[in-house]
Parts: structure tokens; sequence; C-alpha cells
């Protein structure tokens, strides 16, 4: 049984190692020309963990672990108002939680499933048609080949979803906000291995020190999607100037790294929600079918974990892949759900207070210490 995998980050990667193994003969296209490298570390925590055991993979993920961190609240005098502190949980192995570099975790995924798949970057979908017994998959360069299986893996911009599901126009979710995020080497504006995050109502600055990078992010609300062109980076300085220009705290020298030449991420605050997640011999993994947005900190545990539920779906249905999708969907869909909730509303009003009313309530259970993540 062959199957096709668009997108090759966590959840494709991870989609690929479990599909190798129930036997199937994985072929894999991937946008971009190598693996796509960057982002904040991903925390590993709760399922993740007993998955990364079954795959063989937690001690390589362990040697790699980043020290644990603590994370502040600070107002504009650097004062801290409350927070958790880097060793919170350590006691508990039912606490455990792991944080690893982004392309860590995406080297040792690959390494996984390296030299048994066929990967081919720098190439994606075209058309997808179906017929019940398979999928004839047309690709951009124009090659034709049939699958019994595509799953799509290609996050929160899914072109799977785009190409197959009737409502993938509509299944973005606008969370109200829009961030930024860039990685430098290390600025000095904190110590390694602590967070800190800085709001004003309608805006918060976030700083993330390692012993050699600084995450800057900065975020603001919006009551409604900004009409910007993705492409002008310099527009996207200026949104974030109008925005946080006369702010005090760190945001000056925050400020002075969003107008250093570099690359940088921008984008709105999103999460996906799809009405199914499977359509006839197509299904979606990951960020392309339920992405949780960054807010939920777990978009790379959700891909871990959505890729090997669906494997156990498929293992438990051998030759039923509609009941396996249905299986996979109605065993994640709750979980997924209600981390989406928890994103959209304590995530967004504790992370990213929309006012002073929310921004007060938020202090107030930072003094009281009830805060909760
Ligand atoms: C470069 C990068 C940086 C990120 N940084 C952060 C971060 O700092 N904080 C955070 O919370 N989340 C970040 N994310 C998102 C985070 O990785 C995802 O939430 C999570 O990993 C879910 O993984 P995923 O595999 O479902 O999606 P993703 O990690 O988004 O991977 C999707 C993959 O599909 C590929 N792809 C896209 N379109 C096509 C196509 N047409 N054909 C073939 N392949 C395609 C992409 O190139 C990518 O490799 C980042 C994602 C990327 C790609």
């Amino acid at each position: 049984m062959r199957v096709l995998i668009s997108g090759a980050s966590f959840a494709g990667l991870a989609t690929a190692f479990w599909m190798t193994r129930l036997g199937y003969r994985v072929t894999m296209v991937e946008l971009t020309s190598g693996l796509r490298r960057g982002g904040t570390p991903v925390d590993i925590m709760g399922e993740t963990i007993d998955i990364l055991t079954r795959m063989d993979l937690l001690y390589a993920v362990m040697a790699k672990t980043l020290a644990p961190r603590g994370f502040a609240f600070k107002d504009e005098d650097d004062t801290t108002l409350g927070g958790f502190p880097a060793d919170a949980g350590e006691q508990d192995p039912a606490q455990a939680r792991y944080e690893i570099h982004r392309d860590d975790l995406l080297d040792i995924l690959f390494a996984a499933v390296d030299g048994t798949v066929d990967l081919r970057f720098g190439r994606s979908i075209r058309q997808l048609s179906e017929s019940p017994a398979e999928v004839t998959v047309t690709f951009d360069d124009g090659v034709e080949e049939t699958y019994a299986l595509v799953l799509g893996c290609d996050g929160n911009r899914s072109n799977t979803r785009a190409l197959a599901f009737d409502d993938a126009e509509t299944a973005s979710y606008f969370m109200g906000g829009y961030f930024y995020l860039r990685v430098v080497p290390e600025t000095g504006l904190l110590p390694g291995d602590t967070s800190q995050l800085f709001s004003v109502p309608g805006k918060s600055a976030m700083l993330n020190g390692y012993h050699d990078r600084t995450d800057i992010c900065l975020a603001f609300r919006a009551g409604r999607p900004i009409d910007y062109d993705f492409r002008d980076k310099a527009a996207q300085r200026r949104l974030i100037h109008q925005q946080f220009d006369g702010l005090g705290w760190k945001v000056p020298a925050m400020l002075a790294h969003v107008d250093a030449e570099g690359d940088f991420y921008f984008d709105q605050a999103n999460q996906i929600r799809m009405q199914r997640w499977s359509k006839g011999r197509i299904a979606l993994v990951g960020d392309a079918g339920y992405c949780v947005s960054p807010l939920a900190g777990m978009g790379g545990s959700m891909a871990l974990i959505g890729a090997a539920h669906l494997a156990d779906a498929l293992a438990r249905h051998p030759g039923d892949h509609s009941a396996a999708f249905d299986a996979y969907e109605a065993g994640l869909r709750p979980f997924v759900e209600q981390v989406q909730q928890r994103a959209a509303t304590t995530g967004m009003s504790m992370l990213f207070p929309a006012d002073e009313a929310e921004l007060a309530e938020r202090n107030r259970q930072l003094r009281e210490g009830t805060i909760a993540l």
C-alpha cells in the first residue's frame, strides 16, 4: 500500500515513521528545498513523552533537552509580578516537561525516517482526484501517481486542505491578534534559561533567553484581520512600530532588533477548525487539520500526538481507512477542542490581555499565585 504525505515537518515526519512501521510504502513531498528550520523551542510533555518512548526517540530528545526555564511576568520597572519557577513540577514524573530546539527535534525525526521513505524536496501536490480504490495525485512537475491514502501534514496554510476539503476557506479562525517573532544571537537583555513577559492593554512583549540566543516576540490585538502585503517586510516593521513605539520596559531594545537586517516571522494568531479531518482517502494531521496556535504552546506536541493517534487507528482497523479515520478523529477531537478553547480564552487573556480589565484580572491572579496557563 502506497501512502503520500505532504509536508516534512513534525506531523509529516512522525506520520512517515508510523506509516512505515505499519508496512506502508511512504512517499513524501516537501515544498521547500530542505527541512524548514527556525522558530522557538518545542515543549514535550504528557502524552508526547509516551509517544516518543514508543518511537524509541525519547533518549535522543533528552540528550538535546534545554535547561528548565523560569517564566516571569514583569511590569514597566522590570519588577516581577509573578510567574513560574524553573523547577516547577520537577519531582512529579507526571509533570515531566522537556524543552528542545525546534531544529533539534526536526533532525531527530528526520534521522528516524531517513532511508526508509522516498522524500522529495521542492515538490508539491497540484491536484488530487479520488476514486473508490485510490487517489490520483498530480504533482507540480506534472508527474501523475496513484496512492491508497494521502495524508496532509502541510501546516497551517495546508495545500492538501485547500485542494480536497470544501470548508478549507472558512477553516481559519482569527484569534484577534498578530505576533512578531525573531530569533537573534544572545542579547544580554535577560538571564539565560528564563522567559519574561511585559503587557499593557492589547500589547505584549516577550523575551525568551537561552545561553546562545534570544527570542524577541511582540504581539498586539486587532479587532479584525489587517490588510497587509505578506511579502512587504518594511510594511510589517512599520506595523510593529505603530503598536510598540513609546512603550517602556525593554521594548525600545527589542524594537532595535525589529529594525535590524534579518529574517523574522509576522502573522496573525489563528487556529484551524475543520468540520472533518478526513474526506475519503485523504486525511489531515497536525496544524493542517487542527492548528491550536502558538498561544497553546503545544503545536509541535499536537503534531506528534496526531500522527500516533492516526497510526493507532489504522492499526486497529486494518484495510478499512474509513473506520480508521473516524476513530482517529473521535479519539483526538475532544482533546484538540479543549486545547483550542483554552488557548483562545485563558491563553489569550493571560499572555495577551485585551484591555485594562483583563490585565487587572491577570495581575490579581499573579499576586494570589493562582494563575494557570
Ligand atoms: C519554519 C517554521 C517555524 C515555526 N516556528 C514556530 C514558533 O516559533 N512557535 C510556534 O508555536 N510554532 C512555530 N511553527 C509552527 C509549528 O512548527 C507547528 O505548530 C507544529 O510544528 C505543527 O507541525 P506541523 O508539521 O503540523 O506543521 P509545520 O511545522 O508548519 O510544517 C508544515 C510543513 O509543510 C510544508 N509545506 C507547506 N506547504 C506545502 C506544500 N504545498 N507542499 C509540500 N509541503 C508543504 C512546510 O514547508 C513545512 O515543512 C513553525 C513552523 C515552521 C514551518
